[in-house]
Order: structure tokens, then C-alpha cells, then sequence
């Protein structure tokens, strides 16, 4: 076994940290009470955080005097994590600042696991994830296919959105639209836009409509023409959040931190460095069955429990592939996955 043992010493430290943590939380949930006690606060009223910061959130006031303005709020103890999107109940207390005092129920939770592998809530109430494809750089079906799973698994349902139309030619084309008819097939909306084009005329009609009246979160590799569509969707965005700048969307520093942005056309858009990398990370077997949708229903058919649907008799997955109602490609994706993850498994315990 690897893991290293602390010693004497970076075991108190660690104590220590943990210790002046707790008497933070506790000095921070005694100011907050005083404060209540004191009846300082003004009436509840219900809010949208914007985006969080350690112990505290930005929170927009969704109604009252203070509807539209963004307020510094932190949260009291027994209110449970926030997110990025959920909506709150806060009262406004003195200079500007709030109390977050309830949690809403969320729609949905994009989720995704920290180093340890533990799943970690990183935005709430997301419509739906757009995923970006683009002629250049060329798609590939086994990294489409890993993003489709990860939003699978949220349960947050996924378009395809395929930019920089400009770049179609006569080559490229009939593997582009072989490729978006096979996820039309199994049910995913294609949209198709220009970035590009978009320039100073703002956003296409077709991906207006696509991010009209809902919560956005674009992810894609890198490349694809993400930051570019946020740009178009966000013309008059100068702000640098969190290091994450709009126009090259990489980090100044790594933060994760995710930020709500409404749109000029209505509808929010949630971003960051991590939300764009969604669904890059270890998937377990099972996952990967779930996670395309067309393998999910003959899960548990296979003749044998622990079937690896490579070759084994009376595999219930490769007898529906035969039969064309697994397509081709999206088998050998499926497969490929399976084997990188495995082989992701075995690497990451032999060298641990
Ligand atoms: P990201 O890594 O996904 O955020 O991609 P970027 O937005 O940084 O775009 C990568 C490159 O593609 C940049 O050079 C963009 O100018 C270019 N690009 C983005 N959208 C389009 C488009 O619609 N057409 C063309 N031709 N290029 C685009
Ligand atoms: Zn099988």
C-alpha cells in the first residue's frame, strides 16, 4: 500500500486547521444568529445564487426593491450545500449583504466526482447540456459518446450542438451528417450554428432558440467553438469571474468556480473550467450501460450476470447489435470505453 503515513507533526497540523475551521463556522453561525436575534433582517424573500466563494455566495434578489441587484449572502449551517443555480430564500441584513436561511428544491444537479472520486454538486437546475461538436477539430464518437453518459447519469437531458457550419464542405459533410443522424436516431436534438458568422450581430436564430427561457451549460473539447458561442451570447460581458476569462476560457488560476450569466435573448447560461471538462472523468462499467441509452433497457438480459459483452454467449448487447439496433459505431464506442476505463482501473491501482 502506498499511501503515505502522516507524521506526528503533520498530524497536529492538519488538527490544527480542522480545529480553526470549526471555531470559524461556529464564530461565523454566531454572528449570523446574533443577527437574527437582533431581528436586523428584512423579510424573507427568494433569491438565485450567482455564484459561490468558499463560505460565501452571490445572490441575486428575484423579487422586492432589491429584484436584479446581486447581494454578498452567506448561509446559515442547517440550510445544506449550495450551488451555482439554486434558488434560495434569504433576508436582507445591514451594507448590502444577506442571509441565506432555505434551499429550494432543485430540477436537476450536474454533479461530478472531486479527486477522491466522491461525487461533488458543482450547478443546480440545468436544463439541459449542450454539447459542442464542430467539423474541426473532428468529432470523436468515443468522446461524444463520454460526455452523452456523464449527462445521462445527471439525468439532465443533452443536445448536440454542432458550430462552426462555415467549416462544412463537400468532404466533410456526409461524415458530419452520417454522425448527427445516428444521434437523431437515438433521440438526442441536433442544432447547428456559426460562431463565427454570429460576429458582431449577435447569436444565430437557431441557437437563440436553443438557450431561450432555459438554464445552459456548454461543454465540449476543446477547440470546438465554446468560448466563442458564449461570447456570442454574451456580447456585453466584460467581467473576469473568477479567473475565468470569457474570451479564452482558460483560468487565470484553477478555480472551479461555476457563475450564473443571464443572456441579452432570456434564459441563463452556468460556466466553468470544470463545468466545460463535464464528463471527462472515471466511469464504472455499469455507469457505461446506463449511460447510452439505447444499452440501458437490455441491462441484466445477458445469459450471464457478469457479462463483459465481449464475445460471451447469449450476450443480450452484442445480439441487439447484430440486429442493427445498437448502431455500429456507437457499439465500438461503447467497447472502447469500456476497455480505456478498465484499463484507466488497472493503471490507476498499479501505480498507487
Ligand atoms: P473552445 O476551446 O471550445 O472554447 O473554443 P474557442 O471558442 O476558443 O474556439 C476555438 C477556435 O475556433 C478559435 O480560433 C475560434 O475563433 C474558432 N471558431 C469558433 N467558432 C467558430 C466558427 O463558428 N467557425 C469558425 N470557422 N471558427 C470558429
Ligand atoms: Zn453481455
Amino acid at each position: 500500500m502506498a499511501k503515505r503515513r502522516l507524521n506526528k507533526q503533520q498530524q497536529f497540523r492538519i488538527e490544527k486547521i480542522q480545529t480553526e475551521r470549526e471555531k470559524r463556522a461556529a464564530r461565523k453561525e454566531r454572528a449570523i444568529d446574533e443577527q437574527l436575534e437582533a431581528s436586523e433582517l428584512g423579510v424573507e424573500q427568494t433569491g438565485l445564487v450567482i455564484a459561490h466563494y468558499g463560505q460565501q455566495l452571490d445572490v441575486e434578489a428575484l423579487e422586492g426593491d432589491r429584484r436584479g441587484r446581486v447581494l454578498r449572502c452567506y448561509a446559515r449551517a442547517n440550510v445544506g450545500n449550495l450551488v451555482t443555480g439554486d434558488r434560495v430564500i434569504w433576508r436582507p441584513a445591514a451594507d448590502d449583504t444577506g442571509i441565506i436561511v432555505a434551499r429550494q428544491e432543485r430540477q436537476t444537479l450536474l454533479q461530478r466526482p472531486d479527486n477522491f472520486g466522491q461525487l461533488k454538486p458543482v450547478a443546480a437546475n440545468i436544463d439541459h447540456i449542450i454539447l459542442v461538436i464542430a467539423p474541426e477539430p473532428e468529432p470523436h464518437d468515443s468522446l461524444i459518446d463520454r460526455y452523452l453518459v456523464a449527462a445521462e447519469i445527471t439525468e439532465i437531458p443533452a443536445v448536440i450542438l454542432l458550430n462552426k457550419t462555415d467549416l462544412i464542405t463537400p468532404e466533410n459533410a456526409p461524415a458530419l451528417e452520417k454522425l448527427l443522424a445516428r444521434y437523431e436516431a437515438i433521440g438526442y436534438p441536433v442544432v447547428r450554428t456559426s460562431a463565427l458568422d454570429a460576429g458582431s450581430t449577435g447569436a444565430s436564430d437557431e441557437l437563440e432558440a436553443l438557450v431561450k427561457g432555459r438554464t445552459s451549460v456548454f461543454v465540449g473539447q476543446s477547440g470546438v467553438g465554446k468560448s466563442s458561442i458564449i461570447q456570442a451570447l454574451l456580447p456585453d460581458e466584460t467581467l473576469r469571474v473568477g479567473g475565468l476569462s470569457l474570451s479564452t476560457g482558460k483560468g487565470t488560476h484553477t478555480t472551479t468556480t461555476a457563475r450564473l450569466f443571464h443572456l441579452v435573448t432570456g434564459g441563463d447560461l452556468i460556466d466553468s473550467p470544470g463545468i466545460r471538462e463535464f464528463g471527462l472523468w472515471h466511469m464504472t462499467p455499469r455507469e457505461i450501460e446506463e449511460g447510452f441509452r439505447e444499452i440501458r433497457p437490455l441491462i441484466g438480459h445477458c445469459r450471464f450476470r457478469n457479462c463483459r459483452h465481449q464475445g460471451e454467449p447469449g450476450c443480450a448487447i452484442e445480439q441487439a447489435g447484430a440486429d442493427g439496433r445498437i448502431s455500429e459505431e456507437r457499439m465500438r464506442s461503447f467497447r472502447r470505453i469500456l476497455v480505456d476505463m478498465a484499463e484507466q482501473n488497472s493503471r490507476g491501482l498499479s501505480s498507487s
